[in-house]
């Protein structure tokens, strides 16, 4: 194992010489592949550099499936990596509306301890007194699953979280003891989280999830359960229903005996009417909020800011199932403004421009350009060659020679609410498949939009439908167990992720179906093209996002309908 105690002075040598480290992590990695069945089909067994560059081709998760499939299957994984695959991880991008899944081994793990060092780090020289003190953890690891030759699969953050390199790296920067962590079941791991957090309030100094939503969705448990966790802290007894005997235990040791004091403060704030600054309030030493708010996460910094009283958000990490990126530098910017600078040890980088008129020009780390927009293809440790990775970034400045990167948006996804990622195609084959439950009924589907709604949480999706009635002229009879219905088949049709979301951890709230009034997507087209849109090519945008739109939207809605049921 590296050494764990990651120098900030590596920061500075690692941007410094970003080129010559590129160099050397393509020549370790073509070393070490350059036999795998993979590269043998382009490179014949030979390591050059420029040949890589000219035969390999960039490729997308299809073309890599059918050898990771053999790897998963039982196959030796030197046919695609000479470093040996020890497990996947789990991606929550889908393909063919089935999770990716990704080949890896102990250069992840290695990795992510650096990125949880190096940030540790950095948040530090920012802001006093943080190394004193303990983060209240909303951390998960979800069981695993194994494939046919017996390698472990589970989500990146949560093979980390199981791994030694974790349990090595944690030990008394949190609250939760790893019991809670590591606890199976969702419900009782959070719960025993809370009751942790508040029982150490005074030693507490940050919050940290891996992203928003999950910080978020902490914060509507505690919404409903501060009465019970209270009345445990008051009784030095926790609840019955936390059964997992290790999580019980260690939870229990940490609560000591009853403690009528705290549960009265406690009480006293949680009982006020606004939740402005609960989190503040409730452990009123925290310095720091730290987890993802860019990209799709980017919805929740409102409500983060709402709950913290403007604590400082940090967002220290860019990462992936493919690989690690980088860390931001920044930590006290605005959480507008992060940029990730990429570290050029994890994996060998490039850019496709992604730019209009730039024919998907293909550069390397240090060539990219202020300004410019690009898709990261990875060449990694673990079997991935030139793998297109499906965000778009662009470059907002340099720490040394090493690019940073703003996240403009994931490619395709157009709702998520939580980890999952709903793509157009998604939306569409949901969509069709409502339209055959509204053949049933009288009506057809005029036009639709939809957009994530956070103001309830979970947040969940709505769908906004403008229906005509086939046999009379615009009266429109809704027929509530139709439209119920719809909801259902939508949410039934979404990616197994969706589903697993909605389902296990109730991170999504019932997806809802708005009908809007006859006209209304007229008055949105002339709302875009009074915006600038062009007429002859105006088709209404799959989802929205400007709140003037969603204002036209809203003042016509009809009559709202929801699932009753979570999907399968
Ligand atoms: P997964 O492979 O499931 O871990 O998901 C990785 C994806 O999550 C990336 O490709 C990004 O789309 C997204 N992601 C990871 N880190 C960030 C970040 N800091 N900001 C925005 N999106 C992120």
């Amino acid at each position: 194992m590296r050494n764990l105690s990651f120098d900030p002075k590596d920061l500075e040598e690692l941007t410094s010489n970003a080129k010559q480290i590129q160099d050397d992590v393509l020549e370790e990695i073509l070393t070490l592949n350059a036999n795998t069945e993979y590269l043998q089909r382009f490179l014949h067994g030979c390591s050059d550099k420029d040949l890589f560059k000219k035969n390999v081709p960039v490729v997308s998760y299809e073309d890599v499936k059918p050898f990771i499939d053999r790897v998963a299957n039982g196959e030796p994984s030197d046919i695609i990596s000479g470093k040996p695959i020890t497990g996947f991880l789990m991606s929550s991008g889908t393909s063919g509306g089935k999770q990716k899944i990704f080949p890896a081994n102990n250069k992840f793990f290695e990795d992510f301890t650096s990125v949880y060092a190096l940030s540790s780090q950095i948040i530090s020289k920012h802001i006093d007194g943080v190394q004193q003190g303990k983060a209240v953890p909303f951390f998960f690891a979800r069981a695993q699953s194994t494939t046919p030759s017996g390698l472990h699969v589970s989500s990146a953050f949560s093979s980390y979280l199981l791994s030694d390199y974790f349990k090595n790296w944690s030990s008394n920067r949190f609250t939760s003891p790893n019991e809670v962590t590591m606890c199976p079941e969702n419900k009782q791991s959070m719960y025993c989280h809370l009751l942790c957090g508040l029982v150490q309030r005074e030693e507490v100094v940050s919050l940290a999830a891996p992203f928003a939503s999950s910080l978020v969705g902490a914060i509507t448990f505690l919404e409903n359960h501060w009465k019970e966790l209270c009345s445990n802290i008051r009784s030095g007894h926790v609840s019955e229903w936390i059964t997992d005997l290790s999580c019980r235990d260690s939870v229990a040791n940490i609560l000591g005996g009853p403690n009528s004091e705290l549960a009265d403060l406690l009480e006293e704030e949680c009982r006020k009417k606004s939740w402005n600054g609960i989190i503040t309030r409730l452990w009123p030493k925290t310095k720091f909020i730290e987890t993802i708010v860019t990209g799709q996460m980017s919805q929740y910094i409102q409500i983060l800011e709402f709950y913290s009283n403007k604590l400082p958000l940090y967002s220290p990490r860019y990462a992936s199932s493919e690989s690690i990126f980088g860390v931001n530098v920044n930590p006290l910017c605005k959480p507008q403004d992060v940029s990730y600078t990429f570290l050029p040890n994890f994996s060998y980088f490039e850019f496709i421009s992604v730019d209009e008129g730039n024919n998907e020009e293909i550069v390397d780390l240090v060539d990219v350009k202020l300004g410019c927009f690009y898709e990261p293809l990875v060449t990694n440790y673990s079997g991935l060659h030139r793998y297109r990775m499906g965000d778009i970034l662009q470059v907002s400045g340099f720490h040394n020679t090493a690019p940073q990167f703003r996240f403009v948006q994931r490619k395709n996804v157009v709702l998520s609410v939580s980890a999952e990622a709903t793509t157009e195609e998604d939306v569409l084959k949901a969509l069709n498949h409502a339209t055959l439950v509204l053949k049933s009924s009288d009506l057809i589907l005029m036009g639709f939009t939809c957009y994530v709604d956070i103001s309830t949480l979970p947040g969940h999706y709505v769908f906004y439908w403008e229906l005509k009635a086939q046999t009379t002229s615009d009266v429109v009879n809704l027929d509530n167990k139709v439209l119920v219905e719809c909801c259902c088949t939508m949410e039934e049709s979404f990616n197994a992720l969706y589903r697993k979301v909605r389902k296990r951890e109730g991170s999504i709230g019932a997806l809802e179906i708005r009908v809007v009034q006859q006209g209304t997507f007229d008055s949105l087209m002339e709302f875009f093209i009074f915006q600038g849109a062009s007429s002859s090519q105006y088709k209404t945008p799959i989802c929205i996002k400007s709140s003037e739109a969603l204002a036209i939207l809203e003042k016509s809605v009809l009559a709202r309908f929801f699932s009753d049921k979570v999907p399968l």
